[in-house]
């Protein structure tokens, strides 16, 4: 099968199992865990933080930052097709006890002044705006890649209101790789910070959330209470390093690809794209073929390629370090081959 579904699908490396096999651990609630220890400096030091924090998902990541960062009956600012507003469960709801405003943003990118509108005044009608969070790349708009200029601004006007702003930065490094911008430069217009290691960097397991000491300290009481405290860590944890030190650089090979997979499919009567590829993901949408998402996805599946339906009639395809070049014209063919037999 040539998977396609998600960038979450990568199978750890040799390396990284024989690290994970190797690695001295402790217990990390106790903060013993000397791996988990060293992922969480590096960590902290690629993003330009003063601490950061292992934790097992980028939901949970993101949950913490915002129950870290706000009280409950707050509201906080979302992009309308933002991973923490459309696929976290209403966690924010349930756990921070906060409400979502969002903003219709154009490729993911909310316009600073209508972020600015959106900032409640001192009212005693209001909920206080007790965050804004920000997505880059941004999933839901194609792996599109938020301007620097663009979360300068929107850091700007939050830091004139004395609001925090967290990234939801599950894929920054694709973001950073494809950008040339450090992801020094984009956590710097952040209070807070959430990465994957789990996806396109390939590790098993775990995210990093990272940001000031005092956020951090408070955070890691958070991450105790949603049951995140994990005891042993460093055998997840030192994949995880290996997957910082030696795989961020290789995503430029998956924005190869999910370009040679766009230019592929462009050629194919019957699909459109619905996003150009900056990153790793492309929409594509498949109404004039004839097949909704779901039908053209387990066409797809029978010529051995896996996509996600991603609406009525969109398919969902994410480049990966599982998946090569040779794969990518094989995938091509298989979509050829589905418009071609409806
Ligand atoms: C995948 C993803 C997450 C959540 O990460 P999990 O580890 O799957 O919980 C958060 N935000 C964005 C933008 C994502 O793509």
């Amino acid at each position: 099968m040539i998977d396609l579904r998600s960038d979450t699908v990568t199978k750890p490396t040799t390396d990284m199992r024989q690290a994970a096999f190797d690695a001295v651990v402790g217990d990390d609630v106790y903060e013993e865990d000397p791996t988990v220890i060293e992922l969480e400096k590096l960590a902290a030091d690629k993003l330009g933080k003063e601490k950061a924090m292992f934790v097992p998902s980028g939901t949970q990541g993101n949950q913490i930052a915002v129950v870290t960062h706000c009280q409950s009956g707050q509201e906080i600012i979302v992009e309308e097709t933002s991973h923490i507003f459309y696929n976290e469960g209403a966690t924010i709801a349930a756990f921070a006890g906060v409400q979502p405003r969002t903003i219709a943003g154009e490729r993911g990118v909310m316009d600073p002044q209508a972020v600015k509108s959106a900032i409640r005044a001192d009212d005693i009608h209001f909920p206080e705006t007790g965050l804004i969070c920000l997505e880059n790349t941004h999933n839901r708009a194609g792996g599109a890649i938020v301007p620097l200029e663009n979360m300068q601004e929107i850091y700007n006007i939050a830091q004139q209101h004395g609001i925090p702003v967290h990234l939801d930065g599950a894929r920054l490094f694709n973001a950073s790789v494809a950008s040339g911008i450090d992801v020094k430069d984009y956590a710097a217009c952040t209070d807070s910070v959430q990465f994957c290691l789990s996806k396109g960097l390939g590790a098993p397991v775990g995210s990093i959330i990272a940001g000031s000491a005092a956020f951090i300290d408070k955070a890691r009481k958070w991450r105790k209470r949603f049951g995140g405290g994990m005891r042993q860590a460093g055998i997840i944890a030192a994949p995880g390093l290996i997957a910082l030190r030696t795989m961020v650089d290789r995503l430029a090979d998956d924005h190869a690809n999910a370009t040679l997979l766009e230019d592929g499919l462009r050629a194919i009567p019957g699909v459109t794209m619905e996003n150009t590829v900056e990153t790793n993901i492309l929409f594509v949408n498949t109404e004039k073929a004839g097949l909704t998402g779901e039908q053209f996805s387990e066409g797809l599946k029978s010529k051995g390629v896996l996509a996600n339906p991603a609406g009525p009639y969109t398919v969902r395809f994410v480049t990966h370090l599982d998946v090569d070049r040779e794969q990518i014209k094989l995938a091509i063919k298989a979509v050829e081959e589905v418009v071609g037999e409806k």
